[in-house]
């Protein structure tokens, strides 16, 4: 007889060792965290869940207690403010994380940093995959959000300065010299 398990408190090693699978959706909306860094959700907004699926799984290690896996894969779609053109520009997000639970915060540390395909935590009674996923999505988000090519040509605004770079900059002073080097004509 399978066993239900609770996404929102799930005990990790028993879903592990009944090998058990859950998946469904959560309402973007409910990912407060997550939606800091984002347009709000509107009607335009890409999607309004987050699709998810996990699968637990457990490995007999000679000697020790066995290895407590979980797989987990999260597929959203947000929009963020493009840092080139400040249109909102959709950004996907698409995360598969290799988790491993074991025994003890210190040894989930110390594995952790050992480890590069997989990320070690520490077993609790319960764990909580929504927030655990809105980690996931959270560090999966780009630091700079911006088009691959953005819609439209580049607005000269004064808002533009905020994010000017420092090749703008060397341009404006640039610009600024031959104004002085031409005695103040008007430039072209
Ligand atoms: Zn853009």
């Amino acid at each position: 007889m399978s066993v239900a398990f609770d996404p929102r408190r799930l005990d990790v090693a028993a879903f592990a060792q009944a090998e058990g699978r859950l998946g469904g959706e959560w309402p973007l909306a409910a990912l407060t965290r997550l939606l800091q860094d984002a347009l709000p959700l509107s009607a335009d907004s890409p999607a309004t869940v987050v699709a998810w699926s996990a699968r637990g799984s457990r490995k007999a290690v000679t000697g020790g207690d066995p290895e407590i896996r979980l797989l987990l894969r999260a597929h959203t779609a947000l929009q963020m403010s493009c840092q080139r053109c400040l249109q909102p520009v959709t950004v996907e997000l698409d995360v598969q994380p290799r988790l491993r639970f074991v025994r003890g915060e210190q040894l989930a540390e110390t594995l952790d940093e050992d480890s590069e395909d997989e990320d070690v935590l520490a077993l609790t009674a319960t764990l909580d995959l929504q927030a655990l996923t809105e980690d996931e999505l959270i560090l999966a988000l780009p630091l700079v959000p911006r088009h691959e090519h953005c819609p439209q040509p580049l607005p000269m605004s004064a808002g533009e300065d905020e994010i000017a770079s420092a090749d703008d900059s060397e341009r404006a002073f640039a610009g600024l010299a031959s104004l002085l080097r031409d005695g103040g004509s008007k430039p072209s």
